[in-house]
């Protein structure tokens, strides 16, 4: 079997007003966006950090500090471009990757199939191999009060022959 190593990623962002609400690349019709040093793409965020941990390089914080100018309103997706780049330079493939949005609001429903699609394209990878739901909290906690959305996501990867 080809060798696997398996990730995890977690990320938060609050909402505020005045910002665009982007996820996964897409961006989601809303009164609040995400306040954020980049597009505070939250989902992006996580699956990225989810691949760095699946080949133990770092977390994106090393990787784009958010105090470096040239990060400022960075377009989230072309990060995770340069993530995949580096996976595969470690020698591994993107198996699968799986993702958890926990928001009260919006109702992310009818925005799933084009966040897997833009995420598709972002890592270069089947459709069908990439995981996004969505749960609310009951009204529970930040997520709850929707002072925010946080994302879980993990990510597979397999070493090529
Ligand atoms: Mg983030």
């Amino acid at each position: 079997m080809d060798m696997m190593r398996i990730g995890i990623g977690y990320d938060v962002h609050a909402f505020v007003v005045d910002r665009p609400l982007i996820m996964g690349g897409v961006t989601i019709p809303h009164t609040k966006g995400l306040l954020g040093h980049s597009d505070a793409d939250v989902l992006t965020h996580a699956i990225m950090d989810a691949l760095l941990g699946a080949v133990a390089l770092g977390s994106i914080g090393d990787w784009f500090p958010d105090t470096d100018p040239q990060y400022k309103n960075a377009n989230s997706t072309v990060l995770l471009k340069t993530v995949c780049k580096a996976v595969q330079k470690q020698g591994f493939r993107i198996g699968n990757v799986d993702t958890v949005i926990v928001a009260q609001e919006p109702v992310f429903k009818p925005h799933i199939q084009a966040i897997r699609e833009s995420l598709a394209e972002a890592m270069a990878i089947s459709v069908d191999t990439i995981g996004v739901k969505a749960t609310t909290t009951e009204q529970l906690g930040f997520e709850g009060r929707s002072e925010g959305i946080a994302v879980h996501a993990t990510a597979l990867v397999a070493q090529y022959h």
